[in-house]
């Protein structure tokens, strides 16, 4: 089994694109936790859910869309309840600007860290410029098993993440970016998942549409930089997966 441990299923907006995308999920055996933006995001990844085993919905409020979404907070609390995993939440002061925005991404993200402690769920969390902040919140919330997603903060505060017990999903700029290897050199193979952050994160990066199986390069990527073979690191990657996934009574 592979490990997308962050995608978006709703940013594969052509039809015959997303039945290719959930084809692969399914035939390369991906076990894909569908990360959300809103209720509207995260209802759509939940109806793909029921007829692919390997996709895991998640709900949460994207720190993009928390302007949007900080009235009524008791609205998501039944989501929160339902869903298996919090996720996308989290903090971005690296591609938000309007700091207008950021009181409303804070009070939204607090609100799910709150429900997270009191559900004990798994959370899945965006950091962008917000990462020692980000460290704070965990530790005063005890959060149980963060995963930090594609995280490109500095490494000091990425080593108080890995202390307090957090997990890293390495995404699809690991060929490219210098600092993306430095981190994967740093993590312990123990902590390491794999992601792919919806088509979109490799068009970034090089130009070309994402599928799910993109991960199976990553894998590769990381069995170099860390000295494993590639069934090694991609098993540990999968054993990381069930771990967190058990620790919440989750059997996949
Ligand atoms: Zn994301």
């Amino acid at each position: 089994m592979f490990v997308d441990a962050h995608n978006h299923l709703d940013f594969f907006k052509d039809k015959e694109k997303l039945e290719k995308a959930l084809d692969i999920i399914k035939v390369d055996n991906i076990v894909t936790l569908g990360c959300s933006m809103d209720i509207q995001s995260y209802n759509f990844t939940k109806k793909l859910s029921k007829d692919n085993r390997n996709i895991i919905p998640c709900f949460g409020i994207h720190p993009w869309e928390a302007h949007n979404n900080y009235k009524n907070l008791d609205l998501f609390d039944e989501y929160i309840k339902e869903c298996k995993i919090i996720g996308e939440i989290g903090l971005d002061y690296f591609w938000i600007k309007e700091k207008e925005k950021y009181p409303h991404m804070k009070s939204v993200f607090e609100y799910f860290l709150k429900k997270a402690r009191n559900y004990n769920k798994i959370t899945n969390i965006h950091t962008k410029g917000a990462e020692e902040e980000i460290l704070n919140y965990i530790k005063k919330y005890g959060l149980k098993t963060p995963i930090i997603h594609w995280y490109s903060g500095d490494l000091e505060t990425l080593k108080k993440l890995i202390d307090y017990g957090c997990y890293f999903t390495v995404s699809v700029d690991i060929g490219y970016s210098k600092l993306t290897q430095e981190i994967v050199k740093l993590l312990p193979p123990n902590r390491i998942l794999t992601e792919t952050d919806g088509p979109t994160s490799l068009e970034w990066v090089n130009g070309k549409y994402g599928y799910p199986d993109e991960v199976k390069n990553i894998v590769n990527k990381i069995s170099i930089i860390k000295k494993y073979n590639y069934d090694e690191i991609k098993n540990k990657i999968f054993k990381n997966l069930k771990t967190i996934l058990m620790k919440e009574g989750i059997v996949i």
